[in-house]
């Protein structure tokens, strides 16, 4: 069922946007049974839209009809609430609190129009829970893939603590320094039930942390297990090496050079560049000044300049590109805000139309979640996620932005009720304690 008891659920009028890069067409009806999109154009046999007992109707005309939105780069367990009258501690020393947390904000991007998310990296296994739940029907929350603590070398990012201290339960990386370290815990992980393993190189790129034979033996391990894997790689030797050993996707390749993204392409690995996470750290950088960031500001500027070059080289190449915002990376990246980002990004920065764009956070994002062929693309046989928009996103991209413009989100066939106050995106904001370092890019 799912549709608010009705059997049926049919979108009328309004102009369909397919995700599959697609000219947008003038809708007649979409139609939707259980959690499957049963057909698009003609009203099958049978279906009669008068029959509000069977057939429950959203009338889109003036409208815009999309996929959900998928966010291939959210991070749901990190960091604390903070507590009143209590010290700030460092990782997130109370995983039962977090989990609960991190369930509140899943519901904020599913209001947001975010029907599913990635989630490369987590404290605990905080997101397997919180993916079971939404599965459960216990908590409501966009279809959630995703991976544990990340795999990490002495000098990878997560790697934060000294060598005496390794890395404690409670924080974001597992060190592994051999390559029958990283399969022991790619077994762990896929024990507990991730869809997702994360590897992490250095932070900035500037060494490369993890060999290609490394890569090599938890890509054969994972896979073996049906599991994806991703890597935190902004330099040339991990990029390169990570398109050689076939990880599933790289993130963020941001500070690699023309020759290893021609490696990329040629491997056909697809790239999540991340562009929001550096747009935002400039953007509130100038807000708050950047005494309180920490970091040079000229210093940001560069990346976003260098970041525009490498998407328009993507694009140039043919490299899939897939959409990830960071968000929940840290207090100042907030859930349900930011999740429209970076299709905006592509197109202001990198060259993109906007229906390109489009299909890098709906189609391409699919692969992200596991679902490629099957979420994604509004078509006949295809899962349910929709969106009803109450602006044109192909004349103006900044309408995915913030999730304003969403007037309707379908989740897996059911209607998501927007109009719960408790759950809005700007509502019962707590103060959050990302339990990390402000030191980022
Ligand atoms: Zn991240």
């Amino acid at each position: 069922m799912g549709t608010d008891g009705a059997a049926t659920l049919v979108i009328q009028g309004g102009t369909l946007i397919d995700g599959a890069g697609n000219a947008p067409v003038a809708n007649d009806t979409l139609v939707i049974q259980g959690n499957r999109i049963r057909a698009i154009g003609k009203l099958p046999a049978g279906i009669d839209p008068g029959d509000r007992k069977k057939v429950r109707v959203i009338d889109a005309a003036g409208k815009w009809i999309m996929p959900g939105l998928i966010d291939a780069h959210t991070h749901l367990s990190y960091g604390n609430p903070k507590l009143p009258g209590e010290a700030r501690g460092r990782g997130t020393t109370r995983p039962e609190l977090n989990a609960i947390r991190a369930a509140w904000n899943a519901q904020k991007c599913l209001r947001a129009g975010v029907t599913a998310i990635s989630v490369p990296g987590g404290s605990w296994f905080t997101d397997v829970a919180v993916r079971d739940a939404i599965r459960l029907g216990l908590v409501e929350g966009p279809r959630v893939f995703a991976a544990g603590r990340m795999i990490a070398t002495y000098g990878s990012i997560e790697d934060e603590d000294p060598s005496w201290v390794g890395t404690p339960d409670h924080s974001l990386g597992v060190l592994c320094n051999s390559a029958d370290e990283m399969v022991r815990e790619v077994r762990r992980q896929a024990k507990h039930g991730v869809d997702l393993i994360k590897m992490a190189d250095s932070r900035s790129g500037d060494t490369q942390c993890i060999s290609r034979a490394e890569m090599r033996a938890v890509v054969e391990e994972a896979h073996r297990r049906n599991l994806r894997v991703a890597i935190h790689s902004r330099g040339a030797g991990s990029t390169r090496d990570a398109a050689l050993a076939g990880l599933d996707w790289i993130i963020h390749a941001d500070l690699c050079g023309d020759g290893e993204l021609e490696t990329v392409a040629e491997a056909g690995v697809p790239v999540m560049p991340t562009a929001t996470f550096v747009e935002r750290l400039l953007t509130w950088g100038r807000e708050v000044g950047q005494d309180v960031v920490q970091i040079d500001l000229t210093h940001i500027e560069a990346r976003m300049e260098k970041m525009a070059r490498m998407l328009h080289k993507l694009r140039a190449l043919g490299i899939t590109v897939l959409c990830g915002t960071d968000s929940g990376n840290y207090a100042w990246m907030p859930y349900g805000e930011l999740h429209g980002n970076e299709p905006d990004i592509l197109v202001r920065y990198g060259g993109y139309t906007p229906l390109e764009a489009i299909s890098c956070c709906t189609r391409n994002n699919a692969l992200a979640v596991g679902l490629e062929n099957d979420l994604g693309v509004l078509a006949a046989g295809r899962l349910a996620d929709v969106l009803v928009l109450d602006a044109d996103p192909v004349a103006d991209i900044s309408v995915l932005k913030g999730g304003k413009h969403v007037v309707t989100v379908i989740k897996d066939g059911k209607i998501v009720d927007l109009e719960r106050l408790a759950l809005r995106p700007d509502s019962l904001k707590f103060e959050e304690d990302a339990g990390r370092r402000t030191r980022a890019a």
